[in-house]
Formats: structure tokens, C-alpha cells, sequence
């Protein structure tokens, strides 16, 4: 437990670090004395001649908590090839901070520098990974490691190891999206494109989780248009709303946001048009607890008004699945969304209310809400 903390505790403070730090190419030298010509490990594969993305810093975004396969593959070559040190406890609640550990893509070989054994293997794979501008944390998508006070990122390769805090009993292993589903060269013998996670729909609430790679860039999230006054929370978290939701969602009412309450919150979120996020974020509040309701930018607008209000503003954006903020929601009230699906994100149920309302209104049925639907529902 102890352990854990450290390590969430390290991860901030090295952001902080890299801020600092930034601009300045100062190789600090490597956390260990490194051997000149590291064993490694051996590809199971024939290696292509180009080589992966450069992996980017791609934070912890969504709660995605389990063991991803790039993650499982890469712990079980290391612990056969080195055949020291026992892998930590990977897959953690959501609730300790920003860190890769709760998506799945962070690995703990607990490998100690004071072990002798143990130490020569850290520095052997380390030397490895990071030798040549990073080109093996490049096949492997490994983002970023951390050992005995320092960090290597393959983003800041020029940089070389610069100065961290603790794991001094273990190398903290950070994958890109890439490294962690496994898809790399090392692995695979094919290079390719960058994947680019879990994308959040609304700023600052967790993304959507996702099972297949993302070849798009995330479009940027937009501001809430509805906030509840039940704080956002997430797997392992026991905050005293948890109760609250479990019992809404329909889970059983332990006060700890467990497995089985993730389960039924995106049961809830299927149907009700909210992003899939697995947690009891600010749309899926709304939704569980409309009387509750902290601030709503439609709040004391009439369905004509939001009608009217609708035409002036958003006659020139096109609402379609996918889309979210102030003119989804001033839609959801212009064509009568009852309170729990006012949760200003274009889902499919929207979808399909979309097309009701455009029968209603003598336009084409196709689900996707434009000028001249605004202008047709004012009629
Ligand atoms: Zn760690």
C-alpha cells in the first residue's frame, strides 16, 4: 500500500520536474552503472527495418484498469530473460492521482538497487531500452521508465535520464497506447501508426474508454453545459456519493465504487446518451440525479424558447452522433428529451429522437439535426 503511494506521489512530482526542466539537455547520467553491451531481450519476431512513432506522453485519460497485452507480453519476457525480481501489482483503482496504472499501462518490476542481482538486471534492460536514441522503447512503445531517482522518456530521448524521486525497489514501466495493446514491431514485425487512446467528450471529466485503437488525434473536449452537485468519481473511490449512485444505477450499495457498480453505471450510460465512460462523471450525474443539478445553460428556458434560442445560435452547427456541449443540449430541450437524457452529448437514443421529431416536422428522417430542422421546428 505504502508502495503505491510512493509510487502515484513520484509520478506528480516528475511533471513537475519535466516543466522545470524543459529546454534544458541535461544528461544526468543513467539511475545505475550501465553495462557497455546489454544482453537485452530477443524479439520474438524478425524486426522490420523502420522503426515505431516516437511514443508520445499520452497521460492516464480514461479509467481503464486491468492488465493491457503489450503489458502482460513485455513483464513475461523480462521475467524470463532476467529471471529476478517479481512484477507488482499493476491493475489499481482510479482514484490516486494521474497515473498509467490506472489504465492498464503502467508495469512495477520490483527489481531493488541495493540487491546486487537484482540491480545488474534493472541496468541490463534499462541500458537496452534506452541505448541508441531509444530505438528498443521505440519498437516496444514504452513511453517513459523510472528507477532509483531517475527518468528516461523516449518523447524527451535527447535529454537522456533526468531527475525523479524514489522507486528505488522497482522500475516503473509507462507504455504508449501502442505499446500497451501490443501492436508494435517488437511483436509484431509491423510498424504502426500512432494510436491515440481514449478521447474525453467533456474537459475535464475522464474519456471514454475504448478496446480498439484510435487513429484519430482526440478532438479537443468541450465545457460541461450541466454540472451536477455530486462530485465526479471513479473505480475504488468511496466518497459518499458512491452509495448514492450505486443505488440509482442499481448496484448494491457498498460505499465503495466497485466492479459490479462500474458494471451498471455503463449499463446506465448505454441508455441514456452518455459518453461510455465507466465512471459517475457530471453527465451521468445529471442524468441519475436531475433534481440535483448544480448549473444547466439552459435553466429556466421554455421548449420554445430553447427553439428560438436554438435557430439564433446553432443554426449554422450541424448536431449529429458524437457531437456534445451547449447547442446538444438546447436540442435535447427544443424537442422535448425528458430530464435524465438532457445530457447535452449526441448519443444514439438522441439519434433516434432526432428522427421522430423530423417525421413530426415533415424533414428526412436522417438523424442528423441541421439549419433548416431548427427552422422547420420554429414553423
Ligand atoms: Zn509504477
Amino acid at each position: 500500500m505504502l508502495r503505491r503511494a510512493v509510487c502515484t506521489a513520484v509520478l506528480s512530482s516528475v511533471l513537475v520536474v519535466a516543466t522545470v526542466t524543459s529546454g534544458t539537455a541535461a544528461d544526468d547520467g543513467p539511475p545505475v552503472t550501465f553495462p557497455a553491451s546489454p544482453k537485452g531481450l530477443k524479439a520474438p519476431v524478425s524486426l522490420p527495418k523502420d522503426l515505431d512513432p516516437v511514443p508520445m506522453y499520452q497521460p492516464q485519460s480514461a479509467c481503464q484498469p486491468g492488465e493491457t497485452a503489450g503489458l502482460k507480453k513485455l513483464r513475461d519476457l523480462v521475467i524470463t530473460t532476467y529471471g529476478v525480481g517479481r512484477s507488482g501489482s499493476t491493475a489499481r483503482s482510479c482514484t490516486e492521482g494521474t497515473s498509467e496504472h490506472s489504465d492498464g499501462r503502467a508495469w512495477d518490476w520490483m527489481v531493488a538497487v541495493r540487491t546486487t542481482k537484482e540491480k545488474a538486471a534493472a541496468a541490463d534492460f534499462l541500458a537496452w531500452l534506452t541505448r541508441d536514441g531509444g530505438r528498443n522503447a521505440r519498437r516496444l512503445g514504452v513511453m517513459y521508465v523510472i528507477y532509483n531517482q531517475k527518468i528516461w522518456g523516449a518523447y524527451r530521448a535527447s535529454d537522456g535520464w533526468r531527475p525523479s524521486y524514489d522507486h528505488v525497489d522497482h522500475v516503473h514501466v509507462s507504455f504508449s497506447w501502442n505499446g500497451a495493446r501490443g501492436t508494435t514491431s517488437f511483436w509484431t514485425g509491423k510498424v504502426q501508426p500512432t494510436d491515440f487512446g481514449p478521447c474525453a467528450v467533456f474537459s475535464g471529466q475522464p474519456a471514454q474508454t475504448r478496446s480498439t485503437a484510435n487513429p484519430n488525434p482526440c478532438r479537443a473536449a468541450v465545457s460541461l453545459p450541466k454540472r451536477s452537485a455530486h462530485p465526479t468519481s471513479a473505480l475504488g473511490s468511496k466518497v459518499a456519493s458512491v452509495r448514492t449512485g450505486q443505488g440509482l444505477v442499481g448496484a448494491s450499495t457498498t460505499g465503495v465504487f466497485d466492479a459490479e457498480t462500474r458494471t451498471q453505471v455503463y449499463a446506465w450510460q448505454k441508455t441514456h446518451d452518455l459518453p461510455l465512460t465507466g465512471t459517475l462523471d457530471q453527465a451521468t450525474w445529471v442524468s441519475l440525479a436531475p433534481d440535483q443539478v448544480a448549473s444547466d445553460a439552459t435553466s429556466g428556458m421554455t421548449k420554445d424558447e430553447a427553439r428560438a434560442y436554438g435557430l439564433a445560435h446553432y443554426s449554422g452547427t450541424t448536431l449529429r452522433r458524437g457531437s456534445a456541449g451547449r447547442s446538444v443540449l438546447v436540442l435535447q430541450k427544443a424537442i422535448g428529451r425528458g430530464l435524465r437524457y438532457r445530457t447535452g452529448y449526441f448519443g444514439t437514443s438522441l439519434e433516434s429522437a432526432v428522427r421522430s421529431a423530423q417525421a413530426k416536422i415533415g424533414r428526412p428522417q436522417t438523424g442528423t439535426w441541421t439549419r433548416d430542422d431548427w427552422a422547420a421546428v420554429n414553423r
